[in-house]
C-alpha cells in the first residue's frame, strides 16, 4: 500500500498554505516532513487525511484517488498534536471505539496493542489520569486499532518533555514492527525528523524544497534555503566568484594553517562541543570544535573542499 499526493494546492484567503506539494510514500517507509511553524505541515496532513479539500491536486492510495472518500472511509489515520481522546471514557473504551463494530477478538487486539505501546497499565484509567507520554501512546494505539492503510503523525512529541520525547520516539520507531503501511511524520524538529524518517522532506512556505535520504539532504541540500534551515546551526554561507559557498560548522577547521583569518566574537559551549563565532572578511563564520579544544582569540579557519557546497547566486539551487 503506497500513499501519494500530486500537485496539492491550498489557499487561505489568497495565501497559499500549500503551493503544489507532491509526495510518494511506499509501504513500510516513513516520510518525515520537517519545516518551520507556518510552513504548511498541518495543512498537508489534513489534506491527506481528507479533513480539508485542496483547491487542486489529489491524494491516492495505491494509485487510486481517495478524493471522493470521506475521512472515515479513507483508512488514513491521523494522530494529532493534541491527542483527541474521549475524556469521559476509560482508555480501554477509547481503544474499543476505534475498532469497527462486530469485530471478533476485539479484547485480545486491544490488550496486545496496548502491550506493544506500553500502556496496558492505563487501560482502566481515564485520559486525564495519564501522563502526556501515555496519552500520546494511547492515541497511536487507537490509530493502529482502526486498521489504517496509512498513518499520519502530526508533531506527536511536540508537548512532551525531553525525556518523554526520547521514549515516545523509540515507540514511534518501534511502530514499524506493528504497522507495515506508509507513515507520514510531521515535526519542526530536524533531529527528530532525521531519526524517524527513512526519507526526509523539507517543507518551506508551502513547497517541498528538498526530499530524499536524510543524510543526503543534510550533507548536500538542494537549495540555499534548506542549507540555512536544516541543522542545529545553519550552514555558514559566503559569497564568492558569483556563487554562494556553504559549509557546516562541524566541518570548519580552526587551526594555524587556515586560509581565512579572523577574530573570535562569541563562544558558546554545549557540553561536548563549543560553537565559536569568528568575524572574518567574508562575514561571521561559526565553527564547531570539541569543548576541550583551546581556541585563541585570533584564529585561522580552513574549509575542507569536500565539505563545501555551492549554490547558484540567483536561484539559490545547488550547483
Ligand atoms: P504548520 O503546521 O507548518 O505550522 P499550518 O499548516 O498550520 O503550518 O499553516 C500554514 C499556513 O496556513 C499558515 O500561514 C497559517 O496561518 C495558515 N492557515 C492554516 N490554517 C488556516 C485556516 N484555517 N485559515 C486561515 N489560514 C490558515
Amino acid at each position: 500500500m503506497s500513499l501519494s499526493a500530486r500537485g496539492l494546492v491550498v489557499e487561505f484567503s489568497g495565501h497559499r498554505a500549500l503551493d503544489g506539494v507532491s509526495l510518494e510514500v511506499p509501504s513500510g517507509k516513513t516520510l518525515a516532513i520537517v519545516g518551520p511553524s507556518g510552513a504548511g505541515k498541518s495543512t498537508l496532513l489534513r489534506v491527506l487525511a481528507g479533513l480539508l479539500r485542496p483547491a487542486s491536486g489529489d491524494v491516492a492510495l495505491d494509485g487510486i484517488d481517495v478524493g471522493p472518500l470521506l475521512p472515515q472511509r479513507r483508512r488514513i489515520a491521523m494522530v494529532f498534536q493534541d491527542d483527541a481522546l474521549f475524556t469521559n471514557m476509560t482508555v480501554r473504551a477509547n481503544l474499543r471505539f476505534a475498532l469497527r463494530n462486530g469485530r471478533t477478538g476485539a479484547a485480545g487486539r486491544i490488550d496486545e496493542t496496548a502491550r506493544a505501546l506500553h500502556v496496558v497499565q492505563t487501560l482502566d484509567r481515564r485520559p486525564r489520569q495519564l501522563s502526556g507520554g501515555e496519552r500520546q501512546r494511547v492515541s497511536i494505539a487507537r490509530a493502529l486499532l482502526s486498521d489504517p492503510a496509512a498513518l499520519l503523525l502530526d508533531e506527536p512529541l511536540a508537548h512532551l518533555d525531553p525525556e518523554l520525547r526520547r521514549s515516545v520516539r523509540d515507540e514511534v520507531v518501534g511502530l514499524r514492527q506493528r504497522f507495515a503501511g506508509p507513515i507520514v511524520y510531521v515535526t519542526h524538529d530536524h533531529a527528530e525528523a532525521m531519526s524517524v524518517g527513512d526519507e526526509l522532506a523539507i517543507l518551506l512556505d508551502g513547497r517541498i524544497e528538498d526530499a530524499g535520504e536524510p543524510q543526503r539532504v543534510y550533507d548536500s541540500p538542494a537549495s540555499l534555503a534548506v542549507a540555512r534551515f536544516l541543522g542545529d546551526r545553519p550552514m555558514n554561507v559566503v559569497e564568492r566568484n558569483g556563487a554562494y559557498l556553504a559549509i557546516r560548522p562541524e566541518h570548519v577547521r580552526v587551526n594555524a594553517s587556515g586560509e581565512v583569518r579572523g577574530h573570535v566574537v562569541r563562544r558558546e559551549t554545549t557540553g561536548a562541543d563549543a560553537y565559536v563565532c569568528v568575524a572574518t572578511p567574508d562575514g561571521e563564520i561559526t565553527a564547531r570544535v570539541p569543548a576541550s579544544q583551546n581556541v585563541p582569540d585570533e584564529v585561522a579557519l580552513e574549509f575542507p573542499e569536500t565539505f563545501v557546497r555551492r549554490f547558484d547566486r540567483r536561484s539559490g539551487r545547488a550547483l
